[in-house]
């Protein structure tokens, strides 16, 4: 289930993981592909872990963005937020993270892909759409 603004879990900091159940994130692929979204974030179904999900098969633990660059200007959706919100972020950026089974890594996206990794790291960090217009 999606928990929708103003639910009091979803502007908290999620803690930095160190295990997370494969049962876990292959519901956030569940709910995801359900409702027909592009990402996900642990903590919009209630789960406190650092996980986000975006589509096709992306899993990332713990991201931190490293390096970010330029702005792009796009409207954006959320499933814990109805209606559509115009939001400036950066253009290109640089995570690192640790993959399902924990291994380091680092990744570098650009244009939407990067809009909808910020967009989910937001989540983890308690920010939501409305509070970056
Ligand atoms: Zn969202």
């Amino acid at each position: 289930m999606i928990l929708l603004y103003p639910d009091p879990f979803l502007t908290k900091v999620v803690p930095q993981s160190t295990a997370v159940g494969c049962k876990d994130i292959s519901n956030m692929f569940e709910v995801m592909n359900e409702h027909n979204a592009i990402g996900l974030a642990a903590n919009q179904i209630g789960l406190s872990v650092r996980v986000i999900v975006v589509k096709p098969w992306w899993v990332f633990i713990n991201p931190v963005i490293t390096k970010s660059k330029g702005t792009i200007k796009l409207n954006e959706q959320c499933l814990s937020v109805p209606g559509d919100f115009e939001v400036t972020r950066a253009r290109e950026i640089e995570i690192e993270c640790q993959t399902s089974r924990f291994k380091p890594c680092k990744y570098e996206f650009s244009g939407i892909e990067a809009c909808i990794i910020q967009h989910e790291i937001d989540h983890l960090n308690g920010i939501l759409i409305n509070d970056r217009t």
